[in-house]
């Protein structure tokens, strides 16, 4: 099994993300350039091998402690998995668990980490993994010449199989149940609750149109004159960390690395320096337009029109026209 390409299923409680395909997709095409088999790692929730076309095999581990995401349950399981098929490559999703993952797994046996993927080519024997640093303000491009290596990859980075056009979703994969490993009646750590987001808000993630507001609007009752202008646009508020971190707006509206990863048809900035963590989450918005006083801040970088007029005369100014 040494050429084959294992893909950890990235999944809620067996809803699949669509991260999952996109990394199933490419999988497939990396194994079928080193002659390996496309496999799917699914933890915790068998039932779900249904959702998943386009790979060869699904190797499913079931077992209560796998159900919700317990670092220690997962990390032991899939290094079980690397252990006994030992794949060539390992693909997980570069989310916050898939990040823990990763590095869990890459110190537990010994294989290098490439995170941030956003990249992926067969070289010869060779993969090449293109991957961001500094919060993608460069690219670095890693060669994995060694029999072991995991990549855990941006989403969207590549097409899922059925929006390539290329009809390797087509086909169910063989499904193989694994035993799971010694340990996980003895964990350390137990699962406790999911904490989730409070519902009725909007899902900034959604909007054709975004208005999203920084520190520069400097403090919370100043949020009244860009929300007319937002209602008048029909754009949710979204914002910076900084926003959201002092309560101003929830959660659900922050933009960026902590935040979601949002691309609207236009995304406006009122006050919003543009800081690497803030870029990664709306770099990708098809027009975005930048209010900032200070013409030498990083968002005029990726801005395609921009001015350094005050938020506070331009804001209204725009309320009128747009109202
Ligand atoms: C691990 C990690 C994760 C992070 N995740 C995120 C994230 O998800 N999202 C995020 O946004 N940040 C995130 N951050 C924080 C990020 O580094 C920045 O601190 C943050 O984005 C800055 O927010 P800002 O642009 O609103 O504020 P500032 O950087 O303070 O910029 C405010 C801007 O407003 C301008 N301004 C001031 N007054 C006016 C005015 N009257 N009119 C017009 N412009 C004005 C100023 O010139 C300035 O450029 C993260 C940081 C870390 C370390």
């Amino acid at each position: 099994m040494a050429n084959d390409i294992l893909v950890l299923a990235d999944h809620l409680r067996g809803q699949l993300s669509d991260t999952t395909l996109e990394l199933v997709g490419k999988a497939k095409e990396l194994a079928g350039a080193t002659g390996g088999q496309a496999v799917v790692a699914l933890l915790g929730a068998p039932d779900a091998a249904g959702q998943i076309s386009g790979a060869d095999t699904v190797l499913t581990v079931d077992h209560p402690a796998l159900a919700d995401y317990i670092p220690e349950a997962w990390e032991k399981t899939l290094l079980h998995l690397v252990n006994e098929r030992r794949p060539r490559l390992v693909l997980i999703a570069n989310t916050t668990i898939g990040m823990d993952l990763g590095a869990g797994l890459s110190a537990a046996c010994g294989a290098p980490l490439v995170a941030y993927t956003v990249r992926l080519e067969a070289d010869g024997s060779d993969i090449i993994a293109i991957a961001q640093v500094y919060g993608g303000k460069l690219l670095a491009e890693v060669a994995l010449s060694g029999d072991r290596g995991i990549c855990t990859v941006v989403a969207g980075s590549f097409a899922a199989p059925d929006d390539s056009g290329a009809g390797d979703g087509a086909g169910s994969p063989a499904v193989e149940a694994v035993p799971p490993p010694a340990g996980l009646d003895d964990l350390r750590t137990s699962f406790l609750a999911m904490v989730e987001p409070e519902g009725g808000d909007v899902d900034i993630t959604a909007a054709e149109i975004l208005v999203s507001v920084g520190r520069g609007i400097g403090s919370q009752d100043n949020l009244e004159d860009v929300q007319e202008l937002a209602d008048a646009l029909g754009a949710p508020l979204s914002a910076s960390r900084p926003i959201t971190d002092a309560g101003w707006l929830p959660k659900t509206r922050q933009v960026g690395k902590s935040g979601l990863k949002v691309k609207p048809k236009v995304y406006i900035t009122f006050g919003i320096s543009g800081a690497p963590e803030h870029l990664e989450g709306m770099r990708d918005a098809e027009l975005i337009i930048a209010c900032n006083t200070d013409g030498a801040a990083p968002i005029f970088d990726v801005a395609h029109y921009g001015t350094t007029v005050d938020l506070f005369d331009l804001v209204p100014a725009l309320a009128d026209k747009v109202g």
